[in-house]
């Protein structure tokens, strides 16, 4: 990762609320939502403008990881990255497109077959039966092209919200919405920008909230943005906020010790 803003993170004083060496709150989630309870939401909002500035320097190609030649391929390969890696899906979905290159022609693939080769990205037999029939909807309602709605995506089967947001802004360049898998939940949480969130799992508080906080033109890219920046820097179980270029402006910096 290029190194392009040396700059070193904030200090978190006692009096600013740094928790305590090994208490709960020096995990980082609790210590956080102290910092945000002092926050103004006109203050949140130009944190959050820095954080994205930083985060467009730090990442400026950032875009979706899961290898894909059209919309359909998006669609079939996000459906299939569910509790799984993109790596994972990234290996089967090369098999699958080359024997099954249409949503046709995966629309009226034996079941067996496509459970075999999607077999190693987990829940196999329920992924199996969604891109089937995700394919086959889309081949016999839509023409054989994907639809671009957030209502029509939405009414095929296995594609929440989520999903639904991966295919338009990546495939399509609609920001509607901001994609919150289980990066940015984390993140969006230990930067204190999903204020109303109860924890990093709450998906449908956390994009409400970067909504109202990110403007519209950079939803999408936030989305992979904060993806990259917790697979390379903020990682689940160790963050690595010594060398972290969001410190500054993150409420946990340095609560993980
Ligand atoms: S790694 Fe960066 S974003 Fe993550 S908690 Fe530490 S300072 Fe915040």
């Amino acid at each position: 990762m290029p190194d392009k803003r040396p700059r070193k993170p904030a200090k978190r004083s006692a009096k600013a609320g740094a928790p305590r060496r090994g208490s709960r709150s020096a995990r980082g989630q609790p210590g956080a939502t102290r910092a945000r309870a002092a926050e103004s939401p006109a203050a949140r909002k130009r944190r959050a403008v820095r954080i994205l500035e930083a985060l467009h320097e730090l990442y400026p190609e950032a875009t979706c990881a899961l290898h894909h030649g059209d919309p359909w391929q998006l669609l079939i390969a996000t459906i299939l990255s569910a509790q799984s890696t993109d790596e994972t899906v990234n290996k089967v979905t090369p098999v699958l497109f080359s024997r099954y290159p249409s949503p046709a022609t995966l629309a009226a693939a034996p079941l067996a077959e496509i459970e075999e080769v999607i077999h190693s990205t987990g829940f196999f037999r329920q992924k199996a039966r969604n891109v089937r029939e995700a394919s086959r909807r889309i081949a016999e309602d839509f023409g054989g092209t994907v639809p671009d709605t957030m209502e029509a995506l939405t009414s095929l089967p296995g594609v929440a919200r989520k999903t639904a947001n991966v295919v338009l802004g990546t495939a399509f360049g609609q920001n509607e919405g901001v994609v919150v898998d289980t990066h940015v939940g984390r993140l969006a949480t230990r930067l204190g920008l999903a204020w109303s969130a109860k924890d990093g799992k709450d998906a449908v508080k956390i994009e409400r909230d970067l909504m109202e906080l990110i403007p519209r033109a950079d939803w999408t890219f936030l989305g992979h943005a904060l993806i990259w920046h917790g697979r390379r820097v903020c990682s689940a179980r160790k963050p690595a906020c010594a060398a972290c270029h969001l410190a500054p402006d993150c409420p946990s910096a340095g609560t993980f010790d």
